[in-house]
């Protein structure tokens, strides 16, 4: 299922702020329903469900990965992603630039930022973020490039608490992109929002939201 009428409502409300149509665990005709309303950017947070909806999908989609990487994945992705929201570790990124060489490419990325209350195992703090971006190492890796970050609000239904934890977050971005520019830092987009979240997302500065359940229907 994806509702074209939805879809056309959340651009609506966007304004310039992007819509990626998050079609996890949804089947190739729902995606194409999709593509056929004007949608370009998905994303999918499985790199074996990503790469078998890209060789089944037209070629001028832009394709998001926006679940958890593992280094030993990369590889199957590097030829075609777009952008990778979900990066969490120098390790990672040593490995999503060894991939984009082998390609011949610059792959563009996100740092993954821990904002929400409850307990999570991935994102880093902002203190980690600040410690990546300003790494020896990170100068090295010429086949990157961070292009800003992504987060995830807690999940509850107090929108003031979502909206102090996407305002925390675009300060951050603020102040990350006037304070690191180098190579392989570009700091120009923040990715917060979800189906629950997205318009408060937008109204706190969000330049791309990621929205699954509202635009396909929910998911078992
Ligand atoms: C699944 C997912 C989404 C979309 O969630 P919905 O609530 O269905 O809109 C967005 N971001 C990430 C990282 C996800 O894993």
């Amino acid at each position: 299922m994806f509702l074209k009428d939805t879809y056309t409502k959340i651009l609506t409300d966007l304004g310039t702020c992007k819509l990626i149509a998050v079609s996890k665990t949804k089947p190739i005709p729902d995606l194409k329903e999709a593509y056929e309303a004007g949608c370009l950017d998905f994303g999918e947070n499985k790199v074996q469900e990503m790469v078998e909806k890209q060789a089944q999908m037209p070629e001028n989609i832009r394709w998001h990965l926006i679940g958890h990487l593992q280094s030993n994945k990369v590889k199957y992705i590097a030829s075609f992603v777009h952008l990778i929201h979900s990066v969490d570790s120098l390790k990672l990124l040593q490995e999503i630039n060894k991939q984009a060489f082998k390609n011949n490419r610059v792959i563009p990325c996100l740092l993954q930022i821990y904002i929400a209350q409850e307990e999570t195992k991935f994102g880093l703090d902002f203190m980690e973020a600040k410690t990546l971006l300003e790494s020896q190492e990170l100068k090295n890796l010429k086949n990157i490039k961070i292009i800003g970050f992504m987060g995830m609000a807690s999940f509850t239904e107090n929108t003031d608490q979502i909206r102090q934890e996407f305002a925390k977050l675009k300060t951050f971005y603020d102040e990350c992109k006037s304070t690191y520019k180098q190579e392989n830092i570009d700091i120009q987009e923040l990715s917060m929002g979800m189906s629950g979240d997205y318009m408060i997302a937008a109204q706190e500065g969000s330049t791309m939201v990621r929205v699954g359940s509202l635009l396909f229907g929910s998911r078992n």
